[in-house]
């Protein structure tokens, strides 16, 4: 096992690339991999993004196919008919069941076949509270989990755990790339290039932005 390599969880959105990029810095690009889920999105764009990301920033990306998620469970995250709704206190219709235990085992499980240690992902309790696979006691016992299952010293990273949006803009203006994420990341939830400014992802990125914006130049 090689404890300087890394596999980051990686969709090409704002958090997962600031992971990524991170994590270049950190371990350099040769011992940093990608690994990119196509589960049925909504929209084929941010696929298309996390493919250049990947390529701009000279990392091997593997891309798997988990489409079979559409057969077994429903959300607004995947089928482009329905409308996003996000409850008061309930958890928002865009929740994809599971995800993120899936996307971990299958990472760990490249990750042992590849010699890496880390396994890196964005995942964040902050701003999506509602979603219960974000939460770190997940991530903690996730990693238990996987550590049994596969008798290995997997070590999940969750950099942005406890950031708000703005910090996350922060820590990327920090790593010096905030230029290159605002204008290469996809995140919008209707899948308009730049964002449509009006879903719940576009709102919470732009919050988070103009936040840090304003308090860099107070
Ligand atoms: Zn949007």
């Amino acid at each position: 096992m090689n404890p300087q390599k890394a596999v980051v969880v990686f969709s090409g959105g704002q958090d997962s690339t600031t992971c990524l990029i991170q994590a270049i810095r950190r371990y350099g690009n040769d011992n940093v991999e990608a690994i990119t889920f196509r589960y049925g999105q909504r929209h084929a764009i941010e696929l298309e993004r996390a493919r250049r990301i990947a390529q701009d920033l000279g990392v091997r990306q593997t891309v798997l196919d988990l489409s079979l998620m559409q057969q077994i469970t429903h959300n607004a995250l995947m089928d482009e008919t329905a409308e996003i709704q996000a409850p008061a206190g309930g958890v928002p219709n865009t929740f994809v069941d599971g995800r993120n235990a899936l996307f971990l085992l299958y990472a760990a499980i490249y990750a042992k076949s590849r010699n890496a240690r880390h396994l890196i992902t964005g995942v964040c309790e902050t701003d999506f509270s509602g979603y219960p696979d974000c939460r770190d006691i997940f991530i903690k016992s996730m990693n238990v989990t996987l550590n049994l299952a596969m008798d290995y010293d997997f070590q999940i990273h969750t950099p942005l755990m406890y950031l708000t949006k703005a910090q996350t803009w922060a820590l990327a203006d920090e790593l010096g790339c905030l230029d290159y994420i605002r204008e290469h990341t996809h995140t919008c939830y209707h899948g308009v290039a730049g964002g449509c400014g009006e879903c719940p992802s576009c709102v919470l990125r732009e919050r988070g932005l103009t936040e840090y914006l304003a308090g860099k130049t107070a």
